[in-house]
């Protein structure tokens, strides 16, 4: 039977009956899990790969560990939980983590680089859905798709788990970063992913350093003009450009507020892309790092208090900028 309820609830009266149940207007409702650094590939612009070395595997959080954290972030009050890596499926515990996760009802995202999904990892996801997986198309050719992961024979175990993810009707996106080895593909994977009907495509056009800090990675970046040239060619990609530079305009972070990032140490941080500090769940709780601790780590972005009112969510203060 259809669900009336569900069905006459919009998004936005959704999102506003949560944060009013939240505490001081935060809400750690969407967080980001890096589950591992640990990864079978060992891509080119990878910032993982650094610590994807035996001598860092025993420091990442160990199963018990990961369950408890779970359970608090269930309790806190999380719904869209992202599971990422390194290659969460080099984990050997990740279908039990996965299962709990399940259990307890969040909206999972998985990022994986495909590679590791076998038919019997694909009927397990049958019969555990997920909210969506996320692998990385880097080219449309074996050359230089491998070229980027330096992983032999990954490109045909990547088409096998886009295959059999389509064939168990899972929901998919394929994305791509844009670099300079495969800045040539970038068109002929959006064409490739139209083909395959009802999948996502996502484009990403920036790398970051690795998580040691180093930037040679950035050997791999185009520049702003290269970009740009390939979003011509597609006007559907200029569109979507055109979107983002307009919302980049009115860009609120809302990390500390109601998104939140968790590294493979257990570190609790705004987002992956800002580990400047970070609160130590193996020696305090979510609860703790989420309200009194993320709300003053530093950010590059502005940041405002949201406050709930009839007519919607009204900034009253910034709280943090650049240090
Ligand atoms: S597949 Fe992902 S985690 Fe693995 S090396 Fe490539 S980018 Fe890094």
């Amino acid at each position: 039977m259809a669900c009336d309820f569900l069905s006459s609830v919009t998004d936005r009266e959704f999102f506003k009956r949560l944060v009013a149940k939240s505490e001081r207007g935060r809400l750690p409702l969407i967080g980001q899990w890096e589950l591992t650094c640990r990864c079978n590939l060992h891509c080119i612009h990878c910032y993982t790969d650094v610590y994807n070395h035996p001598q860092y595997f025993p420091k990442e959080l160990q199963t018990e560990e990961v369950l408890r954290i779970l359970g608090e972030l269930h309790k806190g009050g999380c719904l869209w939980l992202t599971l990422t890596g390194g290659e969460i499926f080099m984990r050997k515990d990740f279908f039990q983590i996965y299962k709990v996760a399940k259990d307890k009802g969040f909206l999972i995202t998985l990022f994986t680089n495909g590679s590791l999904i076998t038919e019997e990892v694909s009927d397990f996801l049958k019969e555990n859905p997920p909210f969506s997986v996320e692998i990385s198309l880097h080219a449309t050719s074996k050359e230089i798709f491998e070229k980027v992961t330096q992983g032999e024979g990954s490109f045909q175990k990547v088409l096998r788990a886009i295959n059999l993810l389509l064939e168990r009707n899972l929901h998919l996106v394929l994305k791509v970063t844009g670099l300079t080895v495969n800045r040539d593909e970038i068109l002929k994977i959006r064409a490739f992913v139209k083909g395959l009907g009802n999948v996502s495509f996502k484009f990403g056009e920036e790398i970051r350093n690795r998580l040691d800090g180093s930037e040679d990675v950035f050997e791999y970046q185009l520049s702003e003009k290269e970009l740009r040239e390939i979003e011509e060619k597609d006007p559907q990609m200029l569109r979507e450009k055109e979107i983002q530079l307009r919302e980049a305009e009115t860009y609120q972070c809302e990390s500390g507020f109601f998104n939140f990032h968790i590294d493979a140490y257990g570190m609790l941080q705004l987002c992956s892309g800002n580990r400047m500090k970070g609160y130590d769940l193996r020696k305090g709780s979510f609860h703790d790092g989420f309200y009194n601790h993320l709300p003053h780590f530093p950010c590059r972005f502005p940041k405002k208090e949201f406050m709930f009112k009839k007519n919607g969510f009204i900034p009253i203060k910034a709280v943090s900028s650049t240090p």
